[in-house]
C-alpha cells in the first residue's frame, strides 16, 4: 500500500465507506485522507462543566452521562432521539433527527461519554444537536492521544460510523502501515527554519503528543501549503515574463499626445501618472503584461484605462474594455464616445441587448480591424467574436469575473493581448499576496483634488422622519439621492417585493409634482433600465431607488445622499462601493446606515467601521477579519484560495516568509535546474500535467 492506493484498500474503509469518503470529502486516495486535517483538538484534560456553557462558543467539550433516552416517531417514516445528558453541575438536552439507528447503538445510559458539540438555548434549557459522543474512558490505543483530534464530518458518514473519532481510527489504521510520506520542501528551506520534516509533521498533526508538537506539525504543514502556493503563482509570472512573448508597443503616438494634451477637462493626479508610466513600461518591454489596478471608487481608474488603451491604438492594434454589467458598460461606452469625440477613432458597444443585425455587424467590423475600441460585458468572451488585431484588455471591477472568463480572454489572439484588470474592491495586503502574486499591481492611492470624505451617519426607523426631512433639504439645494434595497437572493421575488414597498413609501414621503423617483432592478429589461439611469444622470429624477445593481461604478456626481435601507444585510466591502457613489465632486455628501433597532456583534462592528473610516483598504482589512477569507466576494475571488490550513489573517508572517523564499529561490533559478530544487522542479510538472487533464476533460 502506498499513498497513492485507494483508499477502498485500507483497513476499517471498504467500498460503501470509500464511497462515502470520495463523495462528501473528496477524500479519494490515502494522501487525500492524510491530508485531511483535524479542525481542533480536545485536551481531555481541559473539560468544563454545564453550568459555565457560553452559548457564544461555538464548541465545547463535557463530560458527563446520559440518562432517558427516547425515540419519538414524528412522521410516518421519521423520528426524532432525545436523550438528557447531566453532569454534577447541570443538564442539558440532547437531540438527533438523523442517523438515530447509529446513535442509539452507541449510547447507553450510566457510562460517562465526552460530549462535543455546538450548545444553544431551547425553551429555557440548554440543548445540542447533533453531538459527538465518545466514551469518556482512556482505552489503551488512545493513550498516545491524550490531545483528541477532532475532525469535520457529515451526518452521512456519522451514520457509517465515521464521525470523528472513526476518521481519526482510519487515519490511525494508514499510518501504522508502512507508508512512506515523502519530503516536498528542499532541504535547505528545512534547515533554515529548522521545520519538522513532512512524515514526522503529518504524524503529529493527526496525534500530537504535545500541545507544543501540534504546533510545530502546523507551522511545518502551513509553510508548506502557502509556498507552494507561491511557487505556482510566481513561476508563471517568471515565465511569462521570460518568454519573451508579448505584444511591443513601441511608440508614444499622436492619439495618446492629443488625448493627454487637449481632452482632459483637468490634471491627472500624481497616482495616475505614475500607474500610466508603469502600464506603458509593461507595453513597451516586449513581454506579456497581467497587471492588477487597485484604485477606490472614485480614484480614477477609467481615464487611466482610456489612455493607455489610446498606446495601444497608436500602435496598430485593437482594444477592449470589458465590464460586469450592461449598465456599466452602457455607462463607459458613453464617457468613451464624448471624451474621444472628434479623434477619428472607431468606437463599439457589444453587449446582450444589441439587435441580432447590428451584433453581426459589429462582429464582422471587429474581425476586419475597423473597430478600435470595443466596449461590452460578458458578450465579448462568446467565441463568435473575433479581433483582428487585439492587442490590449481593460477588465473593470474584476471581482465579477471568475479566473477562467479572463482566461478566455487571451485565446482571442495568437500572441497574448496585454491585460490591466482594474478593481475597486481593497484588497488586503495579505490577500493580494497569495492571491494575485501572478500579476503584477498598480495602485492609485489618492484621489482626484476636490473630494471631500463622505460624511456617514447610522440611523434607526426612530429617525426616519428626520432623515426624509435631510433629503427634502438636499433635493430643494439642487441635490439628487439614491436609496438602496438589498437583494437578499433567498428569492428574488421577495426582494423585489421589499424594494417596490420602499418605493411606494418613498413616492408618498416625496410625492409628485415637486418630485420625481426612478426605479431600478435587475428584473427590469435593459432598454428600461437604461431609461431609468440616464433621467436620474440627466437630474430629471431626483432620487434613484434600487437595489444593488448600482453598486458598480455608476458614476453620477451631482449625486450627494447615499441612503441605505436594512444596511446591516451588506457586507462591508459592498457597503463601501455603495458608499463610493456619492462624494463624487458635487460638494459635501452624506451616506446614511439605516438599520434595525437591534444588531448582532458582526452587525455592529461593520456598521462602526463604516462611520469611522472611508479608506477602502482599511475597510478591507476588518472586512477580511471579521467575515475569513473564504467569504470575500463570493466564492470567485476566494475560490483559488482553498486553503486547508493556513488562515491568512492570523498567518501573515508566513505568508510573508514563503513569498519571500519563492521569490528568492527564482531569482537565482528560474527555470529550478539546482538539484537542490529537483523536488519543486517536479511539483511544478505534476501541476502542469495536472491542469492540462483538468482541461481536456
Ligand atoms: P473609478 O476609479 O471609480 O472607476 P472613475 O474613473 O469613474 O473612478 O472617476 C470618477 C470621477 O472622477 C469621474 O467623473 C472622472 O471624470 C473624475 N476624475 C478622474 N480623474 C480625475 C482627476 N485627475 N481630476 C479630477 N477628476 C477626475
Ligand atoms: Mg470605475
Amino acid at each position: 500500500m502506498d499513498l497513492s492506493s485507494d483508499i477502498i484498500y485500507l483497513k476499517g474503509v471498504g467500498p460503501q465507506r470509500a464511497m462515502l469518503l470520495q463523495r462528501e470529502l473528496q477524500i479519494a486516495t490515502c494522501a487525500d485522507l492524510l491530508e485531511y486535517f483535524p479542525f481542533r483538538y480536545v485536551d481531555r484534560s481541559h473539560l468544563i462543566d454545564l453550568a459555565h456553557v457560553d452559548f457564544n462558543d461555538p464548541y465545547v467539550v463535557l463530560r458527563g452521562v446520559i440518562r432517558n433516552i427516547q425515540e419519538v416517531a414524528t412522521g410516518k417514516r421519521t423520528s426524532r432521539l432525545t436523550a438528557q445528558f447531566y453532569d454534577s453541575t447541570g443538564e442539558a438536552d440532547l437531540i438527533w433527527f438523523q442517523g438515530i439507528k447509529w446513535v442509539r447503538e452507541r449510547i447507553k445510559p450510566g457510562v460517562e461519554y465526552l460530549l462535543m458539540g455546538r450548545p444553544t438555548l431551547y425553551n429555557n434549557r440548554i440543548q445540542f444537536a447533533h453531538p459527538d459522543i465518545e466514551p469518556f474512558a482512556i482505552t489503551e490505543s488512545d493513550n498516545h492521544h491524550a490531545f483528541m483530534p477532532v475532525y469535520s464530518t457529515t451526518e452521512k458518514l456519522k451514520a457509517q460510523g465515521l464521525n470523528s473519532k472513526g476518521i481519526s481510527r482510519i487515519i490511525d489504521n494508514l499510518l501504522r502501515q508502512e507508508i512512506v510520506i515523502k519530503e516536498t520542501l528542499p532541504p535547505y528551506l528545512i534547515q533554515k527554519y529548522n521545520i519538522m520534516p513532512r512524515a514526522v509533521a503529518i504524524r503529529a498533526i493527526h496525534f500530537p503528543r504535545t500541545m507544543d508538537e501540534m504546533q510545530q506539525a502546523m507551522l511545518r504543514l502551513k509553510y508548506e501549503e502557502l509556498f507552494f502556493m507561491q511557487l505556482d503563482h510566481q513561476y508563471s509570472r517568471v515565465s511569462r515574463l521570460m518568454s519573451g512573448s508579448g505584444r511591443k508597443f513601441a511608440t508614444v503616438g499622436d492619439r495618446f499626445n492629443r488625448f493627454y494634451k487637449e481632452k482632459i477637462p483637468f490634471e491627472m493626479t500624481g497616482a495616475q501618472k505614475r500607474v500610466i508610466r508603469e502600464i506603458w513600461s509593461d507595453m513597451r518591454s516586449g513581454h506579456q503584461m497581467n497587471r492588477l489596478l487597485q484604485g477606490d471608487v472614485g480614484s480614477g481608474k477609467t481615464l487611466v484605462a482610456l489612455q493607455t488603451m489610446l498606446l495601444a491604438i497608436d500602435n496598430g492594434f485593437q482594444t477592449c474594455l470589458m465590464a460586469p454589467t450592461e449598465i456599466l458598460a452602457q455607462q463607459h461606452y458613453a464617457t468613451f464616445s464624448r471624451m474621444l469625440e472628434g479623434m477619428g477613432l472607431t468606437i463599439e458597444l457589444l453587449i446582450g441587448s444589441v439587435p441580432a443585425p447590428q451584433k453581426r455587424s459589429i462582429k464582422k467590423r471587429l474581425a476586419a480591424g475597423e473597430i478600435d475600441i470595443l466596449i461590452g460585458t460578458h458578450a465579448l468572451i462568446e467565441d463568435s467574436v473575433k479581433f483582428k488585431n487585439l492587442g490590449y484588455v481593460v477588465i473593470d471591477e474584476q471581482h465579477r469575473f471568475g479566473v477562467e472568463q479572463r482566461a478566455r480572454l487571451w485565446t482571442k489572439s495568437d500572441v497574448p493581448p496585454h491585460i490591466l484588470v482594474m478593481t475597486a474592491t481593497p484588497i488586503p495586503r495579505t490577500l493580494a499576496m497569495t492571491l494575485y502574486s501572478d500579476l503584477d499591481c498598480s495602485v492609485i492611492d489618492e484621489m482626484p483634488p476636490g473630494r471631500q470624505p463622505v460624511k456617514t451617519i447610522h440611523a434607526t426607523d426612530a429617525s426616519r422622519l428626520r432623515v426624509f426631512g435631510f433629503m427634502r433639504q438636499q433635493i430643494a439645494e439642487g441635490r439628487q439621492v439614491y436609496v438602496v434595497y438589498p437583494l437578499i437572493n433567498e428569492s428574488e421575488d421577495l426582494d423585489i417585493k421589499d424594494l417596490m414597498d420602499g418605493y411606494e413609501s418613498m413616492s408618498r414621503a416625496f410625492p409628485q409634482p415637486d418630485y420625481q423617483i426612478s426605479i431600478l432592478h435587475g428584473r427590469m429589461t435593459p432598454d428600461a433600465k437604461a431609461f431609468e439611469m440616464q433621467s436620474f444622470k440627466n437630474g430629471r429624477t431626483n432620487i434613484m431607488v434600487s437595489t444593488t445593481v448600482i453598486e458598480v461604478g455608476v458614476d453620477v456626481p451631482n449625486a450627494t445622499v447615499m441612503v441605505i435601507e436594512n444596511a446591516e444585510r451588506f457586507g462591508l466591502s459592498q457597503l463601501h462601493q455603495l458608499r463610493g457613489r456619492v462624494g463624487r465632486g458635487g460638494g459635501a455628501s452624506y451616506c446614511i446606515l439605516m438599520t434595525k433597532d437591534k444588531l448582532t456583534t458582526t452587525g455592529k462592528q461593520r456598521i462602526e467601521t463604516m462611520c469611522s473610516t472611508t479608506d477602502g483598504f482599511q475597510i478591507a482589512e476588518a472586512d477580511l477579519k471579521l467575515r475569513g477569507p473564504g467569504d470575500i466576494e463570493g466564492r470567485e475571488q476566494s475560490g483559488m484560495l482553498e486553503l486547508k490550513l493556513a488562515d491568512i489573517v492570523n498567518d501573515e508572517p508566513i505568508v510573508k516568509a514563503a513569498r519571500d523564499d519563492v521569490r528568492h529561490i527564482l531569482e537565482n533559478d528560474p527555470q529550478l535546474r539546482a538539484p537542490d530544487n529537483m523536488l519543486l522542479r517536479r511539483h511544478l510538472e505534476k501541476q502542469k500535467a495536472r491542469i492540462e487533464l483538468s482541461q481536456i476533460s
